[in-house]
């Protein structure tokens, strides 16, 4: 007779986060990974396939992280792996060009009607270069324009400027008019004096900044609908004080990274109507692979070096294995526009369900949900900026979460974040969802 098999006493993720927190800060390559905001340990994923993620000790969750926004047609699609496959077999990286990125600058430009656009690695790099190209493109006449405003609660990745009043856990006070501290160690103040920041959704606010400072700015970023500090919809006369943001001279540049071929093909932009001067992307462009990118006209895209003075380069950039993952996702939405109005019915299902589930269990709760971007606010009454989102019961949110991880259901481990519905996922997800979230609002 053999003995039973003794069981593991520390669960896998637990060993591996207890080694890899020796040698990697908090143990994580990015910082929302750690589980700090709703306590426990993260779990280390092993694989993942369609809508579901594997960790190392064998279970399984339902995904509505996405790889926090680029995996829209689910895990190890096949027609990406594939791409990605194919690409290996001819080398892994050239420093020179190669057809496809051609191939994925023609896909986008088609799409999203940009005359020209420049690859990069990552958000971060696409936000910080076209800032850098707003600069100089606006600069080349008047000199003044070195500023550039941002909205409160918006997240454009980690570039020192930016990193303002950054999206959740990173607010301060404003001081003067648009005048903000940074929110993050590390940063000069002299760096964020350079950021102005209003008010999302507050069209009066921004058009009175403009009014008194537009001569001085280069451009106004923003997320054209917010993810960062959960999910916030612009209103209609936020969108029109957007478009008017050009009267002044200043650039507008869409942070669509997150919103990018996800609200639809041509983002949020074209789902309301935005007519930005610079698209930022990234997320989705890579179809899981390291890619972001920023483009716009001709006339501002070519003042980017080697044509123009604006210096901006990367080593790894227009990478064949990333070009070939984003010219597979970005060719399955195209084939099949389907997908967003598929997307759309199961995420405002899912969103009438959590109302619904809260509602029977007497607790509060807001959803807003723009396609397959929703947040569940622990909380009563509307949210529209970084300011009504604050007041979230953040503990009753942690243990939520808690329990729909124990569920099977893997949810952002921040309140302050979007949840990403992807094209795996099916009306059987839906319901088993919904039954892991009616027993999680009962354990409140
Ligand atoms: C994720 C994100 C970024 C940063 O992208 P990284 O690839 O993480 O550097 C920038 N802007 C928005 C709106 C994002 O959601």
């Amino acid at each position: 007779m053999t003995a039973a098999p003794t069981l593991p006493s520390v669960p896998v993720s637990e060993a591996l986060f207890e080694r890899a927190q020796k040698v990697i800060p908090g143990g994580v390559n990015s910082p929302v990974r750690a589980f700090k905001s709703v306590g426990g340990t993260p779990r280390f994923i092993a694989r993942a396939d369609g809508p579901r993620l594997t960790d190392a000790d064998g279970k399984q969750y339902l995904d509505y992280i996405g790889s926090w926004g680029p995996m829209i047609l689910g895990h190890n699609h096949p027609a990406v792996r594939e791409a990605v496959a194919a690409a290996l077999q001819d080398g892994t990286s050239f420093g020179a060009p190669n057809e496809r990125e051609v191939l994925l600058a023609e896909l986008v430009t088609r799409i999203t009607g940009v005359d020209k656009v420049r690859f990069v690695s990552s958000g971060t790099e696409a936000t910080m270069s076209a800032l850098r190209l707003a600069r100089g493109f606006t600069g080349r006449s008047d000199a003044a324009r070195k500023y550039t405003l941002k909205f409160r609660g918006n997240y454009h990745g980690h570039a020192d400027a930016l990193l303002v009043e950054a999206g959740s856990g990173l607010m301060t006070n404003a001081d003067q008019l648009g005048q903000a501290a940074p929110s993050s160690a590390g940063v000069p103040p002299e760096y964020a004096s350079l950021t102005l920041v209003a008010d999302y959704n507050d069209p009066a606010g921004l058009d009175t900044i403009m009014r008194e400072r537009g001569h001085e700015i280069a451009a106004v970023i923003f997320e054209p609908v917010v993810g960062n500090a959960g999910v916030l919809i612009p209103s209609a006369d936020f969108v029109a004080a957007l478009n008017r943001v050009r009267e002044s001279g200043a650039l507008l540049v869409a942070d669509e990274v997150m919103t990018g071929f996800r609200l639809s093909l041509r983002g949020a932009s074209g789902l309301l109507g935005l007519k930005p001067d610079l698209y930022c992307w990234g997320k989705i462009i890579g179809g899981g692979l390291p890619v972001g990118a920023y483009g716009g006209r001709t006339e501002i895209m070519d003042f980017v070096s080697p044509v123009g003075p604006v210096y901006q380069a990367g080593t790894l950039s227009g990478n064949p294995l990333a070009m070939a993952a984003g010219l597979a996702t970005l060719g399955e939405l195209e084939r099949d526009p389907e997908i967003y109005q598929r997307l759309e019915r199961y995420t405002a299902a899912l969103g009438s369900g959590l109302r619904d589930l809260a509602g029977q269990a007497g607790l509060p709760l807001t959803v807003n949900q723009i396609g397959s971007m929703l947040t569940a606010f622990f909380l009563e009454g509307e949210v529209r900026d970084y300011g009504q989102a604050a007041r979230a019961d953040t503990a009753a949110f942690g243990k939520w979460f808690q329990a729909l991880l124990s569920g099977g259901v893997y949810w952002a481990p921040s309140q302050f974040e979007s949840i990403f519905v992807s094209a795996a996922h099916t009306p059987t997800d839906l319901d088993f969802t919904l039954s892991a979230a009616q027993h999680a609002f009962a354990q409140l």
